[in-house]
């Protein structure tokens, strides 16, 4: 598929597209498997987060704060209702050390976005914690090359529909890159839009989908790949 002169806006998503950040996240579950290995397994641990957390995340949102609230609420469980000092601060810990990561940019970002700026208007859209995100994207220093940051509620369809509508696009004007099939992949091709896949070796077990069956998904090997696509 030829996407020369169709799109005149480009739109990233951020974690894992542009910096990483599944990784950090997965490491700050084993911390608190380690933290929580007297009352269970690391697979009873990792259960029950992954519950706790799909329970937060409609109620508070994305990142790590939420994140905060599903550790909590998990050690309280595994804990039979009564939950340690040392562990309820061991929590915090973990999610402060989560929330100020080193950044660390995927490789090829920089080159890829190099090259396209000034062919293309350039927009942010990631998904998660208004702070969070918004820190992560000015010390990356990426404001340099994009036209702004969109931090998104959720990425579904009625989310990418208010997208468009925000930036004075059309739906099918869209076209969006990311590492995930359900946020940045699927969404964006049922409204209309195009969506090229630069996927991540970590994936995060919320977001796992598979890719749906279009002529308007392009599946790449890594971020530079996309130029041959846009230039
Ligand atoms: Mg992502």
């Amino acid at each position: 598929m030829d996407l020369k002169g169709k799109f005149n806006t480009v739109f990233f998503d951020a974690d894992d597209t542009l910096w990483e950040n599944e990784q950090f996240f997965r490491n700050a579950e084993a911390q608190f498997a380690q933290l929580l290995a007297d009352y269970t397994s690391p697979e009873g641990v990792q259960q029950m987060l992954w519950q706790k957390q799909e329970d937060n995340i409609p109620l508070f949102g994305y990142g790590s704060k939420t994140y905060m609230i599903g550790m909590t609420d998990a050690a309280m469980d595994l804990c039979g209702g009564n939950l340690p000092e040392h562990i309820y601060y061991g929590v915090k810990k973990i999610i402060t050390e989560l929330a100020f990561h080193e950044f660390e940019f995927i490789e090829g970002v920089k080159e890829t976005l190099e090259a396209l700026q000034g062919r293309y208007k350039l927009i942010v859209a990631t998904k998660g914690d208004l702070t969070e995100q918004m820190h992560k994207y000015r010390i990356s220093g990426l404001a340099d090359y994009f036209h702004h940051c969109e931090v998104m509620e959720n990425k579904d369809e009625k989310n990418y529909l208010e997208l468009a509508e925000k930036n004075d696009m059309d739906p099918e004007q869209i076209l969006m890159i990311g590492n995930s099939v359900k946020s940045d992949i699927a969404p964006v091709v049922n409204i209309g839009g195009t969506a090229i896949h630069t996927p991540h070796e970590v994936v995060w077990v919320h977001e796992m989908m598979d890719m749906p069956q279009s002529d308007r998904i392009i599946e790449v090997q890594d971020i530079k790949e996309i130029l041959k696509y846009l230039l």
